[in-house]
């Protein structure tokens, strides 16, 4: 019922608010630096997957969204770049919550944006992480433990005879693995889609081809952009513009402790070897990764890379493609066999760039060294399966509906300093 007032558009918003059961999860100990108002107009910078989402939640909230995106179409960078692939099995407990909330977003796609025959394509064919380390067999146990401790009750832990039998596939020196059947990949392309498609419903306006060149400030405050198609002015801009996020803000004189890095992923058209009804298969011990793809496979191997300024276009480097397919043969040998068979024009190479923060969990809220500017970037590779969760917290704080005192992604968070990182991180 909340959700439906909220749908009513920006000019009663605060009322609604102040008037609705609302009232009792808007945050009253909001911090003194940032001068909190329930705002209307909002600029979205960046129409990948992210800032679409974001438009989406945001409209459906009574706000006036407008999005920039630099391109002739949407998701068409990093988004576009992505392996797709959606995985709840984290082992930070809020990346456990918030995965999970993602991931069953998917599942019910077409129903939660009213999309009926809407598909996204979402193959739950598993998540299967392997060892052939005892020492990281013992961990995989704990792990497993801890996460069904913290609401995350469907990850197995494969012994040896458990993990041969159902996964035939592996090598024999696999030795252990854990498994959740509901982690998957699907269309990100279509998911975005969708989200554009609901959006427009709440007015949204989408402005392609339209770059973002710097912020405008006033009185120490951001208040709009200046673009290749003139100055935008708004209540609250939002950095989603992914490995960009940090060079726009510069604009404005912030630091964001972000950094894009270069990540490559590899697809194969089409092969007879590869079985197609495998999961997502990762060598723990290396991050050697690979999935089924159509009648084909995805690879990608997030090898130590040095951060790069950020890129329109990312050239790969074409070696990849030998060692991410000699890295995924250690524990799936039938690579070898598809390797020596393979042909040119099977073979597909693409580059993209993660925008990574220093403990690899996104930067999602308000900057309180610049009021009225926002970001929801730093996804650190996790972009596509965080999405529903992260644009939903972000509407959320906005309306103040989610107070910024419970925000575990907030940008200022001592984590980013300290030691609370992510440790399943591919
Ligand atoms: C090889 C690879 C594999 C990956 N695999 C996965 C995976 O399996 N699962 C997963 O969850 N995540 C994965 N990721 C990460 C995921 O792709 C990202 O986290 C996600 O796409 C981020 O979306 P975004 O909308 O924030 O960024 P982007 O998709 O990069 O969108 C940013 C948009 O902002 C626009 N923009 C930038 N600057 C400006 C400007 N000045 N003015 C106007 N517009 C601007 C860009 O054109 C772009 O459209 C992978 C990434 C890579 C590179």
């Amino acid at each position: 019922m909340v959700r439906e007032e909220l749908q009513i558009n920006g000019g009663r918003l605060k009322a609604i608010l102040r008037d609705s059961k609302l009232d009792r999860t808007i945050d009253d100990s909001r911090p003194n630096h940032y001068d909190w108002e329930i705002m209307e107009r909002v600029l979205i910078i960046g129409g990948g997957i992210v800032g679409v989402a974001s438009a989406y939640f945001l409209g459906r909230s009574g706000l006036h969204v407008d999005l920039l995106e630099r391109e002739i179409m949407l998701g068409a960078l990093t988004t576009a770049a992505s392996l797709q692939a959606v995985r709840a099995q984290f082992s930070d407990p809020a990346n456990i919550a918030f995965m999970k909330e993602s991931l069953s977003f998917y599942e019910t796609f077409s129903q939660q944006l009213d999309l009926p025959g809407h598909e996204i394509d979402f193959h739950q064919q598993g998540y299967l992480f392997v060892t052939t380390e005892a020492e990281t067999a013992a961990r995989m146990r704990e792990r497993v433990e801890f996460q069904h401790a913290h609401g995350l009750d469907d990850v197995e832990f494969l012994t040896y005879d458990e993990l041969h039998e159902r996964f035939p596939f592996l090598a024999p020196e696999a030795l252990a693995a854990t498994f959740r059947s509901r982690d998957g990949w699907i269309s990100a392309h279509e998911a975005l889609l969708g989200f554009q498609q609901a959006a427009r419903r709440y007015q949204v306006r989408f402005h392609l081809k339209t770059e973002a060149l710097s912020l405008l400030t006033r009185g120490g405050r951001v208040v709009g952009v200046r673009t290749t198609s003139g100055d935008f002015e708004a209540d609250i801009v939002i950095l989603a513009a992914g490995p960009f996020a940090a060079q726009l803000a510069r604009t404005a004189g912030i630091d964001l402790p972000l950094e894009p890095v270069r990540r490559h992923r590899l697809v194969i058209g089409s092969h007879d070897h590869i079985p197609l009804d495998a999961p997502m298969t990762i060598d723990e011990d290396t991050g050697a990764h690979w999935r089924p793809e159509g009648p084909g496979a995805a690879l990608a191997w997030a090898e130590p890379e040095a951060p790069s300024p950020p890129m329109r276009h990312v050239s790969p480097d074409p070696q990849f493609a030998f060692r991410v397919m000699e890295g995924v043969y250690r524990l799936s040998p039938f690579w070898l066999d598809v390797a020596e068979s393979l042909k040119r024009d099977q073979v597909f190479l693409h580059a993209g760039q993660y925008t990574v923060s220093p403990d690899h969990n996104p930067l999602i809220g308000p900057l309180p060294d610049a009021p009225g500017l926002w970001v929801i970037s730093g996804f650190s590779g996790h972009g596509i399966m965080a999405t529903p969760a992260s644009a939903r917290l972000l509407a959320d704080l906005i309306t103040g509906r989610v107070s910024l005192h419970n925000n575990p992604y907030a940008p200022d968070r001592p984590a980013l300093t300290e030691s609370r990182a992510e440790r399943m991180v591919l």
